[in-house]
């Protein structure tokens, strides 16, 4: 196993699954990078992740300090980094106040969003000391990110406005990017646009200059993985199944892990800056395409902005 891919939020869900399909690939190493090490390691064994091919290390995205650590320990292992997966992520639909990182900021984007962004710009560094050649940075995206889809029409939309929240340091009292009252769907929902910008300006910064392939994707409706556990049961029971038979976008964790491990290795999905699909609607042997990102994602000059907002934010700047 001479590629190693780190993948964070790999102890359930896309993520757990993913580190299963690129296991399952004989060249592939995988360090799962978790907030629950015992919960990862159960999860591990559970799906069967052969012996000796992966590696279990802590990460807290929502904490800044912690991002920063779980870099550190990577580098003791003397690994090269291959390529990195940017998954995890938590929705809480229900909260009525914010909760804070220890840094003081909004928790979703920051796991979402600031923990990634951190991450991705430390160890493009580990990336370029890689000598593999396909070296491939992926994070996730999703349909609510984009209020052009279907999916992505139900309110509360996604707006990130011209980042006054970000401007402003982004703590007590803001608590979203646009600056606006706390909605945390909307908080979701904005990370992820930000997840989809950084891909694409880590794509026009870097692409040309390093070879690294910089992609983000929609793996499908995954509707039972456990990123709904903070909503009603009510919702978590009724949400599968009106996703199986009414709008046919239900994607099962294990296909959505293999999409995923699809767009870190196969070459058909070597094609810098762009976002895949398998559409909305699932049907057997569904083929991908590059989709068209919503029109803020898609926006060049808030994309710099979220850059350099979110570097000062992160420390970088
Ligand atoms: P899960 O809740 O199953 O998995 C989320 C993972 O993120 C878990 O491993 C969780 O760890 C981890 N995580 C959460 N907070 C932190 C933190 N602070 N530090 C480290 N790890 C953390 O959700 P999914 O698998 O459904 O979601 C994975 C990704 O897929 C997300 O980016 C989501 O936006 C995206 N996605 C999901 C879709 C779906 O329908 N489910 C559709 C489109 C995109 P723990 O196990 O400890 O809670």
């Amino acid at each position: 196993r001479n590629r190693t891919a780190v993948i964070t939020g790999a102890s359930s869900g896309v993520g757990l699954y993913t580190a299963k399909a690129l296991t399952s690939r004989d060249d592939w190493h995988v360090v799962m990078a978790c907030r629950n090490l015992e919960k990862a390691e159960a999860a591990a064994k559970e799906v069967g992740l052969p012996e000796g091919s992966y590696t279990i290390m802590h990460i807290d995205l929502g904490s800044l300090a912690s991002v920063r650590q779980f870099v550190t320990n990577f580098r003791s292992l003397n690994r090269p980094l291959d390529a990195l997966v940017c998954n995890g992520a938590i929705y809480m639909p229900l909260i009525k106040e914010p909760l804070r990182s220890p840094e003081g900021y909004e928790l979703t984007m920051t796991t979402n969003h600031l923990g990634h962004f951190l991450l991705c710009n430390v160890m493009i560094e580990d990336m370029k000391r890689s000598t593999y050649e396909d070296r491939r940075m992926v994070i996730l995206g999703t349909v609510t990110h984009n209020p052009d889809e279907l999916g992505g029409k139900i309110p509360p939309r996604p707006d990130l406005g011209n980042f006054e929240g970000f401007e402003k340091g982004f703590k007590d009292p803001v608590t979203m990017a646009d600056g606006k009252a706390f909605e945390p769907v909307k908080a979701y929902k904005d990370s992820k646009v930000c997840n989809v910008l950084t891909m694409r300006e880590l794509h026009r910064r870097y692409h040309e200059e390093t070879g690294i392939t910089f992609t983000s994707l929609y793996p499908g409706c995954v509707a039972d993985t456990p990123l709904f556990r903070n909503h009603y049961p009510l919702f978590q029971k009724i949400f599968p199944i009106f996703q199986k038979y009414i709008t046919k976008g239900y994607v099962s964790q294990e296909l959505s892990g293999e999409r995923v491990a699809a767009v870190v290795a196969d070459p058909e999905y070597r094609q810098s800056g762009a976002y895949w699909s398998w559409g909305n609607r699932q049907k057997k042997d569904r083929k991908s395409f590059v989709q068209k990102v919503s029109p803020q994602a898609r926006d060049d000059e808030r994309g710099e902005r979220m850059w350099d907002l979110s570097m000062k934010l992160v420390g970088l700047a």
